[in-house]
């Protein structure tokens, strides 16, 4: 898609020049040839480049001709790149370490001031990417990298995306983060990995001072063959994952169990369509606080989400009950039968054990009489007990804030 609005205008100027003002190749004088301009992108606003270009007129010089551009100039961008490689940086650690979607990603620029197109930032995390590939295939830098550290610690894994489908072993030094090597492999026998292991030996320019796995066997075997009297160690992630299996596995029913309570936020939020009042405005944010809840997952092994989601719908629940005190009203009576009906809606609030729910949709109290109020408030009513009621079955019993109900 084309560009629809006009680029901003830079807020900064720069002007480069090349370090030298001779030819790198015959030493001769680089003439000045022309002025590159370009406009970059930067998180800090837009830069205005003004690149000095030089060029070797001798020849019989094997750059004759060539032009000659600013070193500084790769700092900046990215060869014909209209967004500043900062930019390409924040993309890719949004999308690569915070897991953010494309969507979100480009709102995150557009607060930050980055004027940029959505179909741009999925082009920048691809630049991203290559960047980083090109990163970790330099083995020259690597080495050295190494070399400095003195020593290694091997972690060796296997990632199987599907089952049937190829492993993907990766091998990667503890101490400096960095993958040596990862190959997909289809089996995963003590011969393959023992291969693997010695690859990885050949080619490191230090020693290894231990291997951390998660302890299958034809691993530790294979370690045994490949690096004899380096200490092995059961890597702890695993250690705990396993350990925390049964606690894991309680906490994703608790979390099946108390996601059932609280479904029907849809019908809630299709009952305030039409309005957007302060009201309706409030009731929203508790459904998307409910939304937002029941898509929070959990990270095993510590990152319990059933736990989690029980704080959150706790939280929830509480800032209702709030809301309800500082408005001054009184508990609604408990409705734990489903004859809850219209006539029931209209009764004047008495006294009686309060019920809970989570998405409290008719915490309002209409300035006239339900029935001039029209059928917006009926349907919202009716939509708040059918979530309510799910909610109430477990919760009744401690619930604290009630459902307001209007006063005829
Ligand atoms: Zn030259």
């Amino acid at each position: 898609m084309v560009r629809r609005t006009r680029r901003p205008a830079p807020t900064q100027e720069r002007h480069l020049e090349p370090c030298q003002t001779r030819c790198p190749h015959c030493g001769g004088p680089a003439h000045v040839a022309y002025h590159s301009r370009r406009t970059v992108t930067t998180l800090t606003g837009l830069c205005r480049l003004t690149l000095r270009v030089r060029r070797c007129l001798t020849p019989t010089c094997a750059a004759y001709r060539q032009a000659y551009r600013p070193e500084e100039e790769g700092r900046w961008a990215l060869p014909h790149g209209e967004f500043g490689l900062d930019v390409i940086a924040l993309v890719g650690a949004l999308r690569f370490a915070e897991h953010r979607s494309v969507p979100e990603i480009h709102r995150a620029l557009l607060a930050r001031g980055v004027q940029i197109a959505e179909r741009s930032v999925t082009e920048l995390a691809q630049r991203y990417e290559e960047l980083v590939a090109l990163r970790l295939a330099d083995a020259a830098h690597l080495r050295a990298e190494l070399a400095a550290q003195r020593r290694v610690i091997l972690a060796i894994d296997g990632l199987q995306p599907d089952r049937g489908h190829e492993v993907l072993w990766v091998i990667r030094d503890c101490l400096s983060g960095a993958v040596l090597l990862a190959r997909s492999l289809l089996s995963a026998t003590q011969g393959d990995l023992a291969a693997l292991l010695r690859e990885v030996r050949e080619a490191l320019p230090v020693a290894v001072a231990g291997v951390i796995s998660d302890g299958q066997s034809p691993i530790q075997t294979a370690v045994r063959a490949i690096f004899p009297g380096v200490p092995h160690q059961l890597c702890q992630f695993h250690y705990l994952r396993e350990a925390a299996k049964p606690i894991f596995e309680a906490d994703r029913h608790a979390k099946k169990e108390l996601k059932k309570q609280v479904r029907g936020v849809r019908p809630l939020e299709r009952a305030l369509e039409a309005r957007d009042d302060a009201e309706a405005v409030a009731v929203r944010g508790y459904c998307l606080a409910v939304r937002g809840a029941l898509t929070d997952d959990g990270r095993p092994p510590l990152g319990t989400g059933g736990l989690r989601l029980h704080d959150r719908l706790q939280a929830i629940h509480a800032s209702i009950g709030r809301v309800e005190v500082e408005r001054g009203g009184s508990p609604s009576p408990s409705r734990t039968s489903r004859a809850s009906s219209r006539a029931d809606w209209r009764r004047p609030p008495t006294s009686g054990p309060r019920s809970g729910s989570p998405t409290a949709g008719c915490g309002r109290r209409p300035t006239s009489s339900p029935t001039t109020r029209g059928a917006t408030a009926w349907r919202c009513a009716r939509a708040t007990r059918t979530c309510s009621r799910r909610w109430r079955r477990s919760r009744s019993r401690r619930a604290t804030c009630a459902v307001r109900r209007p006063t005829s």
